[in-house]
Formats: C-alpha cells, structure tokens, sequence
C-alpha cells in the first residue's frame, strides 16, 4: 500500500475512537487553595510559594471561590449538569512535582457532568458527549538542565504547585484527527469567551491528551487505547492522532497486539513514541479529603453564574448567518474572539441609526475581518494589538463603511484613511476631511480637472469630433486619473461631455 493513500484506505477497514481529555489552567488572582499569585510566565521561580502549595506539614487549604465558580461556568456554558453538593478527592501518587505526596482533585462527583460541545468541521457540524468537568490543582513544574561542566539536574519550580487546574473530558465521540482539532479550537473559543482560561496552548495553559484507538467498521467494541500526551499545538493535535491511527491500523493489520499505552509527540520527527506501559490503571487510592468540607452549589449561585454567561461563540456563528446574511465563513472569522464580535456587534448596532447612511452588515464584516484585522495583526505585541484597543471604534469604523458605500469616499482612499486614523487616533472619517481624501463631486472642481485634460488631450478631443465616441472613455480615464482615484466616475463623464458638448456649441458658432 503506498503511503500515500495509507490513510485512506486504512479509514475504509477500521474506525477510529477518540476521546479527548484538556487541562486548562484557570484565570484566577491567586492559587487554589493559598493566597499565592498565580505564577505570570515571566516571574522567577519558586517566588510564589507557601507552606501550602509547598505541602508543608500541618498546612491547610482554603478554597478559592473563583476558581470554582469557573468550573461552573464551564459546565453552564457546555450544558453540563452541576450537583447540588459536590467534594474534594485525595488522588495519592509520588512524584517530585508532587510535594504533599497528593493532589486535591474530583472523583465520583465532578463539578459539572454530562454535557456537550457542537463545532464546525469540513465535513459539517459536529456534536461531541463532554462526560465531566472538574477542578483539581495543578503540579509543580520540572526543569531538567544541564550545568556549566555538563551535569544533568532536575530542578523543581513551585510556582505552579497548586494552581488551579480544569480538567475536562469527553466521551469516546470523537472519529477524526480534523475533528479532534476542531473540538479542541471550539473548547478554547468557550473557555476564553468566558474568560475563565488563557487557553494558550503553546504555552501550557492548555494541554491536549486524546486516547485513540480503532475497531473494524461496522463493529461496537471499543478497541485497545492509546494516550496520546505533549502536543503543544493544534497542530500537532491533527499530526499526532493521525500519525496513531495509521500506526495502530498497521500493526493490526500485521496481527500485533496492542498494548494499552501513554504516548508522547514528538513534533519534530513526526512520529508519537512509549513513554510507558499502562496495562492495569493506576490505583490512586482516593478518598475524600479530609481537610475541606464538601461543597454546597445552591440554586441561587447557580443562577447568578448563568446569568453572567456570555453569548457563546457558536450561537453567534448562526445568529450572524441568520440574521445578518453572512457566509459561515465570515460568522466565524468573526466570532474568533469574543472582543472581534463584541467590536463587529457595536459596529453594526452603531450603523443603524436613522439620518446617517448605513453601512451593511457585510460591508461591516469586510472591513472588520480585512482592513482593520491586518493594522491590528501588524500591531500584535503593542497596545494596539487588540481590535478593541486600537483607539478606532466601532461607531468609527460603522461610519467609516457607511461612507465607502455611499460613494463619498474610494475605497482605495478609505484604507488609507483607516490606515492614517489607526496611527494618529483621529476618527477616520475627519481624516478623509481634513486631508481631502473624499471624492471630488463638486461641480467646479470637476471642471477644473476636466478642463485641464481637454486642453491636455487635443487627439483625443479631434477623435470624439470625428465620431470616435469611445474617445470620451479615454477622456474619463485620464481625468480619473488626474483626481487620483478619487474623482466620481459619473460627474466626471457627465462634466466631459457637458465640456464637449460646449466646445461643438462654441465651434457652430
Ligand atoms: P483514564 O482515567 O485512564 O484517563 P477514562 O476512562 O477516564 O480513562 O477515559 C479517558 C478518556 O479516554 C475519555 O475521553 C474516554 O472517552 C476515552 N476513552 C476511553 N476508552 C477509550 C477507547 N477504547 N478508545 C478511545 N478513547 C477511549
Ligand atoms: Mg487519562
Ligand atoms: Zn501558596
């Protein structure tokens, strides 16, 4: 079989089963259980540190409320079902990043169960079974280093020790590497309208683990698993579970067993590798944790969260379809982040006052996901690197449209406008006054130009004389040209024959 079609034909004979497991790290002031600052990725290590999140004998936690309240909101957001009364679960295992030689999780009554998230593939929309979503605390980070003289050491920073962790899981309902990636997209999408995760996964704010495995077309078991770990970018989700299914389809097909297993990525050779065997589970000797009490969620929290809940992005995505008339496309160009939309909402709002002229919808969304998307992307790492901090408002862009599809103003001129009014923090709209942008319509300045190219052109004058009426065309062209663009297409002809017209009159004479 050539490579090539490998995938292809392997996808006929077996299916592939995904289940998918994130960690996100939460967006709290402090740590989980201390009053530690939650560890910036600049600070330097072990500066955040207590003798809690050091496990420090006789030191007890206390809750951060934040931290649970966006776990909630996850599972508000994701249609999950939040008990009435939850716990804390003691999760023992020995590590050296595990400084209490256990971690404060969630067993048998997570925060959130039974919930879903619909995404976009190229293969249509897609629904995903989330089985839960829990808060736990995170670990304490591993350095491993080489000194000066080439002596391996491992270092650990307790900076993250007991930073609040999500974790969230789905049910084995994922059936493509496109789709796992998508899925992954959307749950960042969620987790940042919400604004409960930076959800950066380069940078380890949230961490990608799918179980993978196939069974034969047309069969229900679930085959035999492997965890796919270390895959630090969407990208390299897609590679790697694509990469397994290939491998385990042919090691099935060679009559191999596979062995349950925890597979790292490696991005560079493209290839996952063992990073251990997993025959029987763990057995992590849970038991509820004694030093916290368990956790009422009464309806009234509940309620207060929910009511906080943004629009989510995939309501938007139709909303904009529906009600606006966009391409899918452009609704989810534009629903991308939650400010993109918020700015692009405020803008079509802003638009919609009577008196003004109106920019449509579409109109809005070109400039929004066009013109303005590039200045801002070229600004990334400054201030106005955000669309909503860029010093142009929506009412200014709204405006800004409105203009272009009134004929006030070229579009050519208009991006330079725009482009002026993003460096000087003027409205573009007093740009394209003050520095003459706009079109020249005005009957006397129109016939300024118009005279200067009929004196300009004889040949072309003597042309249309002789019955060459294309003649004009090429008198509009230069004319045009001589206004920079900006000249308004009809006046000027309307000026060029009127002058002509004037010439003949003149010549009868
Ligand atoms: P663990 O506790 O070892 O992480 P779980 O039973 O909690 O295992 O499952 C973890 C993830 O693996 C879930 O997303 C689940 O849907 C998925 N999963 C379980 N069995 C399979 C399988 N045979 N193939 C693919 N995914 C699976
Ligand atoms: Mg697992
Ligand atoms: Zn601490």
């Amino acid at each position: 079989m050539a490579p090539a079609d490998g995938l292809a034909a392997v996808l006929e004979r077996y299916e592939p089963v995904i289940g998918i497991e994130v960690h996100a790290q939460l967006r709290t002031a402090s740590k989980m259980f201390c009053a530690c600052a939650s560890a910036g990725d600049d600070a330097a290590p072990n500066t955040r540190t207590c003798p809690v999140c050091l496990g420090l004998p006789g030191a007890l936690p206390v809750l951060n409320r934040r931290a649970v309240e966006q776990v909630i909101a996850t599972g508000l957001a994701i249609g999950a079902t939040v008990p009435p009364a939850t716990r804390w679960d003691r999760k023992n295992y020995v590590y050296p990043d595990l400084p209490k030689g256990y971690q404060i999780s969630q067993y048998d009554l997570p925060l959130a169960s039974n919930g879903s998230l619909t995404f976009d593939t190229s293969a249509g929309e897609r629904t995903v079974r989330i089985r839960r979503a829990h808060l736990e605390e995170d670990t304490a980070r591993l350095v491993h280093a080489s000194l000066p003289g080439g002596r391996r050491v491992s270092l650990v920073d307790f900076d993250r020790s007991g930073m609040p962790l999500m974790e969230i899981v789905t049910e084995p309902d994922v059936r493509s590497a496109e789709e796992a990636r998508r899925y992954a997209e959307e749950l960042q999408r969620v987790l940042r309208y919400l604004g409960v995760s930076d959800a950066e996964m380069e940078r380890g704010q949230m961490r990608v683990e799918a179980n993978v495995s196939l069974r034969p077309r047309g069969t229900e078991p679930l085959g035999t698993r492997v965890e796919v770990k270390n895959m630090n970018s969407f990208r390299s989700v897609e590679r790697a579970i694509g990469f397994e299914i290939e491998r385990q389809a042919a090691a099935l097909d060679a009559g191999e067993t596979l062995r349950q297993q925890t597979r790292g990525w490696d991005d560079t050779r493209g290839l996952t590798y063992v990073m251990r065997d997993k025959e029987d589970s763990e057995d992590y000797r849970y038991f509820p944790e004694p030093d916290l009490p368990p956790l009422r969620t009464d309806a009234a929290w509940l309620d207060a969260i929910r009511a906080g809940l943004p629009e989510l992005p995939a309501s938007r995505r139709a909303r904009y379809v529906r009600d606006l008339g966009l391409s899918a496309y452009d609704a989810g160009v534009l629903t991308a982040t939650r400010e993109t939309a918020e700015f692009f909402e405020a803008a079509v709002a802003a638009s919609a006052g009577d008196g003004r002229p109106r920019a449509s919808a579409k109109a809005i969304a070109n400039w929004v996901t066009g013109e303005l998307a590039r200045l801002v992307n070229a600004a990334t790492g400054t201030p106005k690197g955000r669309i909503d901090r860029t010093g142009i408002g929506p009412a200014d862009l709204a405006a800004l449209a409105a203009l272009v599809e009134a004929g006030g103003v070229s579009g050519t001129s208009a991006k330079e406008a725009l482009a002026i009014a993003f460096e000087t923090g003027e409205a573009p709209v007093s740009v394209i006054e003050a520095r003459g942008l706009g079109r020249i319509a005005d009957g006397d300045a129109v016939r300024a130009v118009v005279d200067a190219v009929v004196a300009a052109n004889p040949a072309a004058v003597a042309d249309y004389r002789a019955g060459k009426a294309q003649a004009v065309g090429f008198l509009v062209g230069q004319a045009m040209k001589a206004t920079g663009g900006r000249g308004d297409a009809g006046a000027v002809r309307a000026a060029i024959l009127a002058r002509l017209g004037a010439t003949d009159t003149e010549g009868a004479a």
